[in-house]
């Protein structure tokens, strides 16, 4: 099946650090753990306020999150976020990299960077728990997105602010989602918006 070049397959941005030499490849990994959401930031200049917590499946992997709402939430589409997540699409909640950080686990995280196909830490790259392969977020040079169903959230009310404002990249979709929310077909405000329609055929064409 062939996709117009104008429409990009995955969500992920082109500019990533993979034109960096080996050598800044390196310390740019090595250096990560200095950095948000790596850090743990406990001593008393800490201004890091937790409001959620949340994990991978096995646990080994903590986090919280310091942000009442996600600056922007999402279902992408994309075919890069259905093979990687073996999902009919992803659910991702941007924040930005200082209101998340990792209480355990930080040093047992394994990386993917789509572009190169390697597991090197290049950005922006998905992470995911080296022992119980959970996918955390995606890792971008700024911000990243946080993947809210690890999150455990105290009630109903929590999880709605965790609620997508649109669909991205619906022209790929495996299913038809009729949730009244937008759904762009590529990214959100660089691509048209798509007409809701609920095509019982779509599905079965595409699987
Ligand atoms: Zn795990
Ligand atoms: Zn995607």
């Amino acid at each position: 099946m062939s996709s117009p070049k104008s429409t990009p397959r995955t969500h992920e941005n082109s500019h990533d650090t993979s034109n960096l030499s080996h050598d800044e490849k390196r310390q740019v990994h090595e250096n990560r753990m200095d950095r948000p959401p790596y850090t743990v930031d406990e001593g008393e200049h800490g201004a890091f306020k937790p409001i959620y917590k949340g994990a991978c499946f096995c646990e080994k992997v903590t986090f919280e999150i310091s942000r009442e709402r996600p600056l922007e939430a999402k279902f992408c589409h994309c075919e890069g976020c259905q093979r990687l997540h073996g999902a009919p699409f992803q659910w991702a909640a941007i924040f930005h990299k200082t209101d998340v950080r990792f209480t355990s686990g930080s040093s047992e995280l394994i990386y993917w960077h789509s572009g190169t196909k390697s597991q090197d830490y290049i950005l922006p790259c998905k992470v995911s728990c080296k022992n119980c392969r959970t996918p955390i977020m995606d890792e971008g040079r700024k911000m990243l997105l946080l993947f809210p169903t690890l999150v455990k959230f105290g009630s109903a009310a929590e999880k709605r602010r965790f609620h997508p404002s649109c669909h991205i990249f619906y022209e790929r979709r495996a299913i038809d989602v009729p949730d009244g929310l937008p759904k762009w077909r590529g990214h959100k405000g660089e691509s048209e918006e798509m007409v809701e329609t609920m095509r019982e055929e779509h599905g079965g064409a595409n699987i």
